[in-house]
C-alpha cells in the first residue's frame, strides 16, 4: 500500500474508501479489503421496506431496500414522507461498522408511479408508437428528479422487454414487438443516469440528480409461448440474441447500473438458473460491469413448486451470476442458506467477491457515499409543471390515428372547437386511474381519483370554445343520443388497470361496455372513439365501419389535455403502431416480419390528419 499513508490506515474516518477524490477501483478494493463475510452477504441483500426495520438493517447489515409493486407508505403519501421513510433506512445503514449506504429501489416505469401528485407518463408502448429516443430520454431526465426528490435512487426501469404476443399482461410494459424500436428507446438509460462520457466502460451514474437505472428482464420476458407470463420462451440461442437480447448490447454500452434477471425460463431452464446466459454471454461476452439483481423472491421460483429446496435455490442463482437478491422477505433465511454454501465450498469467494465488488462499483459510482441523502432542493420536482407538460408532449406524440372519415373525403378530425353541443361517452373519458393503467400507486393500478391530473373530459372541456356545450355520460344508453342535435361524439372505451399475469388474456375482446358504448352512440351521431389500452384488442370489422374515426391512445398517465390537443388540431397525429394490430387472437403471434402477416393494421401504421397552415 505504497500509497496509503499510515494515519488513513488506521482512523476509520480516513479510510480509504471513505475519499471521493481516489479512483473507484481503488475504494472498491479497499473497503473490500475490510468486510467480513456477513458485511459481503449484507450487500447482496434487497428487503422489502414493508419487512424492513432499522435494527435488522443494522443487523443484517443490508445493501438495498424496494418498495416492491406498490409498496407505498400511505396511499397519498406526500414527498416529504417518502423521504422520511427513505432517510430513515438509510440512517440505520449508515451506523453499521463500515457505513455503506444503502440503495432504496422502486418501480418508476412510467414516472414515479407509486407517489401521489407525481408525473405519469404514457406506458412504455405509447412511447414505442412516438419513435422519439430523445423523447425518451427527456422522460428519464424528469423520471429521475422526481425520483430523487423522494430520497430514492435506484429504479427498476426501463422494461426491454420485445413483446411478441400481445396477450401477455406486460405487453404495455414493452416498447414494441420490435427488437430495433426497443433498442433506439434506451436512450431513456441517458436521461435516468446521465449520459456516459465517451469511451466510458462499466456503470454509469452522473450524479445525485441522477438515478441507476435497471434494464430488465434479462432475458426474452416477452417471448413466452401464448403470451403467459414467467413462462417458456422456446427459440433459437440465434433467435434468442436477435429478437431479445438485442436492446442490452445498447443498454450496456449506455452503462446501464444494473440488470434485472427475468422469471421466464429459456427453452425449459429458469433464467434466475442459467450461468451461461448470464455469467457466460452477459457478464462475458457483453461485457456488463453493473450488478445483476434477481426478481422478487426469483430464486424461490427457480424450483417447481416454489421453495422447493431454497437452499438448492440460493446456490444455483448466486452460481448462476446473480448478484444482489430482490429477496424480499425472508432475508435470514437467504443470509443462513448462502453462509453455509459458502462455508462447506459449493460456492466459492471469488463468486461472492464479485457480486460485492460490482455492487460496491454501482455505489461509488453513483456518489453514494458522498450523497446518501435526497437533496432538500429537489422537493418542488416532483409533479412539477414541466414534466407535466413533458408527459403532454409524450401524449400527443403517442397516439395513433388508425382512422379518419368513413371515406377518404369525410375526415371527422380534427373536430370542431366551436360546435355547438358535443357529446362525451365512457367511463374512460373521465377516470385518472383507467387512463394511467396498471404500476400507477397500487401495483395492479386500479380505476378512480388515484392521484393528480387531467381527465380526458377536462382536457376537451379545456380546449373547446365557451359557447360549446358539452354532454358527459358515463355509461352507454341506447335511445340517448338520437335526435339531440350533437355535432359530434367522442367516445372513449378501453381495459381495465391490470399488471403482470393478472393481465394475461387470451380472448382480447374490448371489455364491456365498450362495444355497445360504440354501438349506441356512433349509429345516432358522427363520432371518434379513443381506445385506452395496454395492446391493441379485437375490432371486429362492423365496429370499425361504424365509427367515423378511431384513435389508439394506449395508457396515457396523468396529462389526458394531450389527446384533446391533438383531436382539436393544434397538433397532428405522429404516432405509428409500435405492434401489429391484429384481426384475431387465433392470428396470434403475429409480428411484423412473419411470413403469414394479415393484419388489420400492420406494424408502423399511423394516419396524419394533414393539417393546414394554420
Ligand atoms: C416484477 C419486476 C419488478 C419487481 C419489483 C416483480 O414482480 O417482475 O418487474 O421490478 O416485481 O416490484
Amino acid at each position: 500500500h505504497g500509497g496509503v499513508n499510515a494515519a488513513a490506515a488506521q482512523s476509520p474516518t480516513k479510510w480509504l474508501y471513505k475519499d471521493f477524490n481516489q479512483p473507484v477501483a481503488l475504494r472498491v478494493k479497499d473497503l473490500m479489503s475490510r468486510m467480513t463475510l456477513a458485511e459481503k452477504i449484507g450487500q447482496m441483500t434487497q428487503i422489502e421496506r414493508s419487512v424492513a426495520n432499522a435494527s435488522d438493517i443494522e443487523h443484517y447489515l443490508v445493501g438495498s431496500v424496494l418498495s416492491g409493486g406498490g409498496s407505498v407508505p400511505a396511499p397519498n403519501a406526500t414527498a416529504f414522507q417518502w423521504n422520511n421513510m427513505t432517510d430513515y433506512f438509510q440512517r440505520s445503514a449508515l451506523k453499521t461498522r463500515l457505513g455503506i449506504p444503502l440503495m432504496y429501489g422502486i418501480d418508476a416505469v412510467h414516472g414515479h408511479n407509486n407517489v401521489y401528485g407525481a408525473t405519469i407518463f404514457p406506458h412504455n408502448i405509447g412511447l414505442g408508437a412516438t419513435r422519439d429516443p430523445e423523447l425518451a430520454e427527456r422522460i428519464g431526465v424528469a423520471t429521475a428528479l422526481e425520483v430523487r426528490s423522494t430520497g430514492i435512487q435506484y429504479v427498476f426501469a426501463p422494461c426491454l422487454a420485445v413483446c411478441r404476443d400481445p396477450r401477455w399482461g406486460r405487453c404495455y410494459e414493452s416498447y414494441s414487438e420490435d427488437p430495433d424500436v426497443v433498442t433506439s428507446m434506451t436512450t431513456i438509460i441517458d436521461g435516468l443516469q446521465g449520459q456516459a462520457p465517451v469511451g466510458w466502460e462499466g456503470p454509469y451514474v452522473e450524479n445525485n440528480y441522477k438515478v441507476a437505472a435497471t434494464a430488465k428482464h434479462f432475458v426474452g420476458d416477452g417471448g413466452t409461448t401464448h403470451g403467459i407470463d414467467e413462462n417458456n420462451t422456446v427459440i433459437s440461442y440465434k433467435g434468442l440474441v436477435d429478437i431479445h437480447m438485442k436492446a442490452y448490447f445498447s443498454a450496456v454500452a449506455r452503462g446501464v447500473s444494473t440488470i434485472m434477471v427475468s422469471y421466464s425460463s429459456w427453452n425449459g431452464e429458469k433464467m434466475h438458473a442459467n450461468r451461461f446466459l448470464l455469467t457466460d454471454v452477459l457478464k462475458g461476452q457483453l461485457g456488463f460491469k453493473g450488478f445483476l439483481i434477481s426478481d422478487w423472491e426469483g430464486l424461490d421460483r427457480i424450483t417447481t413448486p416454489y421453495d422447493a429446496n431454497y437452499t438448492y435455490s440460493v446456490f444455483t442463482g448466486i452460481h448462476a451470476g446473480i448478484d444482489m437478491v430482490m429477496v424480499p422477505f425472508d432475508y435470514e433465511g437467504f443470509a443462513s442458506n448462502l453462509t453455509m454454501e459458502i462455508n462447506i465450498g459449493n460456492i466459492p469467494m471469488s463468486r461472492i467477491d464479485d457480486a460485492v465488488s460490482r455492487i460496491l462499483r454501482v455505489k461509488f459510482e453513483m456518489g453514494l457515499f458522498e450523497y446518501p441523502f435526497g437533496d432538500p432542493l429537489l422537493k418542488s420536482s416532483l409533479g412539477a409543471y414541466p414534466h407535466r407538460e413533458l408527459a403532454r408532449e409524450a401524449v400527443r406524440k403517442s397516439l395513433v390515428l388508425l382512422k379518419n372519415g368513413k371515406t377518404a373525403n369525410t375526415p371527422l378530425l380534427p373536430l370542431d372547437k366551436n360546435a355547438q353541443k358535443i357529446l362525451v361517452v365512457g367511463a374512460h373519458a373521465n377516470d385518472i386511474g383507467l387512463q394511467c393503467g396498471g404500476w400507477t400507486i397500487t401495483w395492479q393500478g386500479s380505476p378512480g381519483n388515484t392521484t393528480l391530473g387531467t381527465t380526458i373530459l377536462q382536457g376537451i372541456q379545456q380546449t373547446v370554445g365557451s359557447s360549446s356545450e358539452i354532454v358527459y355520460k358515463a355509461v352507454p344508453d341506447k335511445n340517448f343520443a338520437k335526435g339531440k342535435g350533437f355535432d359530434y361524439a367522442i367516445v372513449v372505451i378501453g381495459e381495465i388497470p391490470y399488471a403482470e399475469f393478472v393481465g394475461d388474456n387470451n380472448n382480447l375482446t374490448i371489455p364491456a361496455p365498450g362495444i355497445e358504448t360504440v354501438e349506441y352512440t356512433c349509429k345516432a351521431v358522427k363520432c371518434v372513439v379513443v381506445m385506452i389500452s395496454g395492446r391493441p384488442l379485437v375490432v371486429p370489422p362492423y365496429l370499425l365501419q361504424s365509427m367515423d374515426a378511431f384513435v389508439a391512445a394506449w395508457l396515457p398517465g396523468t396529462e389526458g389535455q394531450g389527446i384533446a390537443d391533438v383531436l382539436y388540431g393544434d397538433y397532428d397525429f405522429t404516432g405509428k403502431l409500435s405492434r401489429t394490430w391484429f384481426k384475431s387472437v387465433d392470428q396470434l403471434p403475429m409480428n411484423v416480419g412473419d411470413d403469414y402477416y394479415d393484419p388489420l393494421f400492420p406494424f408502423g401504421f399511423g394516419l396524419k390528419m394533414g393539417l393546414k397552415n394554420r
